[in-house]
């Protein structure tokens, strides 16, 4: 397939993309995404489409969603000035705080949205997979909300190490299912969660988590999280007396960021930047730098840049932080890196756990490791354009990192 584009087709592609044209009739971003799925999954796909142009835009739907966004969700989330962090990096740095929606992090804004979605196609019961968990969470949280019973397949190795997230979800009333086959990770529990859909796609929702997978996931998932850089934008004008210079926003599938920056493609003074996991270096396996080092093909049902080797197998991946450590991203960023309107840059993990105590110093904020990968990236900028005016979206709250984060970050000696 060919993804070498032209400098005329960057420009017409951009233009398409300003205009709201992309995804194309085919679900495609120019050379990317598209619908790669088993015959099986086409209908249910369809329907889902089908869904989505009935609803998604109508007054009602968005009536209902804006109010449960509001009341549950919280929103609008606050920009806050990071006045510690001006000073230190010599820049106006301002945070749109994700980390205050209900349940810690922006995956509630797409679960809330799909869930309620689902109810009105009548579906019977919501499909959903987790890694890490914090999607699982949102949905098991989203589907009790909304009155439909909730099944999360988590792998068995997931399941494990994520147990603190197993329990929240058994406790907002939903199912988790153990998936013992495959890499007994979020890859199998993919792969578990499709094949029942398939298996039953009128009574059942598959609801996505991040803004990857075949037409229409990337679509969907893209538009319910616009409101971060929706409401981002308007709080800039308000409150920091203009759009910012550049915003940043840390990739893992894309979810938070395509959320952050498609509000903002159109203002061509603001500079974005995406920054992946760079783990613990350029190694092969050592890292998530999806954009940064990976490759096109086709993983979940899109095609996109991914990390895989010669023969077409999906490389490990490594990253501090659960929520950045995927193989893939989303069709939309590999569109945006090719045209040069995002700029994908990578933070290690190193470099993340300590810009996170910076962060929790300086402004009393315990971000998730995830989002610190942001603040990497907006400190290396700040200190190449001095005085700027930066925008950092802020994914989530660092609670549930606490395992990880009392092993690298000890006490200070002494301390009880
Ligand atoms: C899941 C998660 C991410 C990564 O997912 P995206 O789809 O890339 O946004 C980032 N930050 C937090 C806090 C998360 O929970």
């Amino acid at each position: 397939m060919q993804t070498e584009l032209t400098e005329e087709q960057c420009r017409d592609l951009l233009q398409r993309e300003l205009a709201g044209e992309l995804p194309d009739a085919h679900g495609r971003f120019g050379p990317y995404g598209g619908r790669y799925a088993p015959e099986t999954l086409v209908p249910a796909l369809e329907r889902l489409e089908a869904g989505i142009r009935e609803h998604l835009n109508s007054a009602d739907y968005q009536a209902e969603l804006g109010a449960e966004l509001r009341e549950w969700v919280g929103r609008p989330t606050a920009l806050t000035h990071a006045r510690g962090l001006s000073a230190r990096w010599g820049a106006d740095v301002w945070f749109k705080r994700e980390d205050l929606a209900h349940t810690g992090a922006h995956k509630i804004n797409n679960a809330l949205g799909q869930a309620l979605l689902a109810r009105r196609l009548g579906a019977k019961r919501v499909i959903a997979e987790t890694g890490a968990g914090q999607h699982g969470v949102a949905t098991a949280a989203a589907c009790a909300r909304v009155g439909i019973p909730c099944i999360v397949y988590m792998g068995e190795v997931d399941v494990a190490r994520q147990a603190p997230n197993v329990d929240r979800m058994y406790q907002l009333g939903a199912e988790v299912v153990p998936v013992t086959g495959g890499d007994r990770t979020l890859r199998a529990a993919i792969d578990e969660a499709f094949r029942d859909w398939v298996a039953d796609p009128e009574g059942s929702y598959y609801l996505l988590g991040s803004a990857v997978g075949p037409h229409p996931y990337p679509y969907l998932v893209r538009e319910l999280q616009s409101v971060i850089g929706r409401e981002a934008r308007a709080q800039m004008l308000e409150l920091a007396g203009g759009l910012p210079d550049a915003a940043f926003a840390c990739v893992g599938g894309g979810s938070n960021a395509i959320g952050l920056f498609y509000p903002l493609l159109g203002d061509a003074g603001t500079a974005l930047f995406g920054v992946e996991a760079g783990g613990r270096g350029p190694g092969l396996g050592d890292n998530s730098a999806t954009l940064a080092t990976g490759t096109p093909g086709v993983l979940h049902g899109s095609y996109s840049v991914l990390l895989h080797d010669r023969d077409g197998q999906i490389q490990e991946t490594h990253s501090v932080s659960a929520g950045l450590d995927y193989p893939g991203v989303g069709p939309e960023h590999s569109l945006l890196k090719a045209i040069g309107r995002v700029e994908y840059i990578s933070a290690t993990d190193e470099e993340a756990l300590e810009a996170l105590r910076e962060c929790c110093s300086s402004e009393g904020i315990l971000s998730a490791i995830e989002s610190a990968h942001a603040f990497v990236g907006a400190r290396r900028w700040a200190r190449d354009n001095p005085g700027k005016r930066i925008l950092i979206g802020l994914s989530g709250r660092g609670d549930k990192d606490m395992p990880t984060l009392s092993k690298v970050l000890p006490r200070p000696a002494g301390a009880q």
